[in-house]
């Protein structure tokens, strides 16, 4: 992901990789614009049908003579207001299944529904508009932008949407608030603690009130006490607004408090358990 980040070419800010990352996931300016022109199911996505379709999905990675086949037809329906865990070894393909079935990354194979959506018919601008809309993300390194406080980083994704300040303020504190972290939303991240950064990468993932948020080794940076409080907000926020959570961890107590695990080996899915 970071090295997709870094190939971008028009980049002008601050050139920290996490800036870049904040700056992928945001940098759409038209996301109301085009609300309606997405808004157009490819497939009959009634109620009840899955909030991610991931069909025969493979993807292949080459640089001169290498060649990777990170996923090989890979197939998963995710229900809505599911807490979903993705597990195995390094190596074995997670990072790259959240980056193509997020719409971040495309496929070599196979197709991506999301909400009835398949987000390769998109072009960029509307990929990324629908993303700054419909999902949020949390990675491991918690890429907040180190020259704004708390509440400036979680309101990052309602001020590149076109809220209006006092609105994305509002909404911004709300959401610090929900991840237990009123009080230090004046604070840069470098005055908090990781497991508090990463509530503020919670805060900002919900602020726009996501359908689905991606997470990628959320807890990775943490030690275990912290982990399992972030594992805690993160279970409350699923259970009590109903958000689907993709959850790429090698945490087994992570899995253990998700809904259902999938387990990944050298690019496939090979186990499934629910708990
Ligand atoms: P995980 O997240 O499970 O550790 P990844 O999805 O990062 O695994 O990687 C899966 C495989 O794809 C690995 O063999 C990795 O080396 C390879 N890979 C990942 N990203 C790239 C890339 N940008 N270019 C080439 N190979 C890659
Ligand atoms: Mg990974």
């Amino acid at each position: 992901m970071t090295d997709d980040a870094t190939s971008e070419p028009d980049q002008q800010h601050n050139n920290s990789s996490e800036a870049q990352q904040v700056a992928i996931a945001f940098k759409t300016r038209n996301d109301q614009q085009t609300t309606t022109e997405y808004a157009n199911p490819q497939t009959n996505h009634g109620a009840g049908a899955p909030i991610i379709d991931v069909q025969n999905v493979t993807k292949i990675y080459s640089s001169g003579n290498v060649r990777v086949e990170a996923l090989k037809d890979v197939s998963l329906q995710v229900a809505r207001g599911e807490m979903l865990a993705i597990m195995g070894p390094s190596g074995c393909g997670k990072t790259t299944f959240l980056n193509c079935v997020s719409g971040l990354d495309s496929v070599s194979g196979g197709a991506v529904f999301i909400e009835g959506t398949d987000l390769a018919s998109l072009n960029d601008r509307k990929k990324t508009a629908y993303r700054a809309q419909n999902m949020g993300f949390i990675f491991q390194t918690y890429n907040l932008l180190p020259v704004l406080s708390a509440v400036e980083n979680v309101e990052l994704p309602l001020v590149v949407s076109g809220v209006s300040t006092s609105k994305a303020r509002k909404r911004a504190l709300e959401a610090l608030d929900r991840v237990n972290l009123a009080d230090r939303a004046n604070n840069w991240p470098a005055q908090l603690s990781g497991g508090q950064r990463q509530r503020v990468t919670i805060a900002r993932a919900l602020v726009n009130d996501p359908a689905i948020v991606w997470a990628d080794e959320p807890t990775g940076a943490l030690d275990s006490r912290t982990a399992n409080e972030i594992m805690s907000i993160m279970t409350t926020l699923n259970k009590e607004q109903g958000q689907t959570f993709v959850i790429v961890t090698h945490d087994a107590g992570v899995g253990k408090r998700c809904d259902r695990v999938i387990q990944m080996s050298d690019g496939e899915i090979v186990a499934e358990e629910r708990n």
